[in-house]
């Protein structure tokens, strides 16, 4: 008990000046009905750098229900799944050298998971962001808004 209070007041004290580290991570699930379980995921500004982490509970392979974490601007996503389709699963459905793509995780089946950890500083709060999947087809359900502040 006497532990906890101390961690705690660790804690407190580190709110306090900075953000917190996990603040500046976040796990995203995703599963066998082609869905996320978030529409909406917040980055804050004031994180260097910012975690993502997405894990697939459901069974199916990736090669038949493959999923993966992409982010971009909202005006590029659509662009960047269509041009990831013909890339391949071992390209992650992504179009090697896609400048648009501002993160992505590998493309992942039931069971696994893969976190990628990129740069906030790039990042605007005027500008409008999405996340998605680009495995063929997957878009259409698979697909919320990132809100920078
Ligand atoms: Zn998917």
């Amino acid at each position: 008990m006497k532990l906890k209070s101390i961690l705690l007041g660790a804690v407190l004290l580190g709110a306090s000046g900075t953000t917190l580290a996990n603040e500046c991570e976040a796990t995203i699930d995703s599963n066998d009905m082609m869905q996320f379980d978030k529409s909406e995921m917040t980055i804050p500004a004031s994180c260097d750098e910012f975690t993502v982490t997405l894990t697939h509970s459901g069974k199916l392979p990736a090669a038949s229900m493959g999923h993966n974490w992409v982010m971009s601007t909202k005006a590029d996503m659509q662009a960047i799944a269509t041009d990831g389709m013909s890339a391949g699963l071992d390209n992650n459905y992504i179009k090697p050298g896609d400048e648009r793509v501002i993160a992505h995780t590998k493309v992942i089946g039931g069971g696994e998971k893969d976190s990628v950890t990129f740069d906030v500083s790039g990042l605007s709060a005027d500008e409008s962001y999405a996340f998605f999947c680009s495995f063929p087809g997957h878009i259409s359900m698979m697909k919320g808004t990132v809100i920078v502040k």
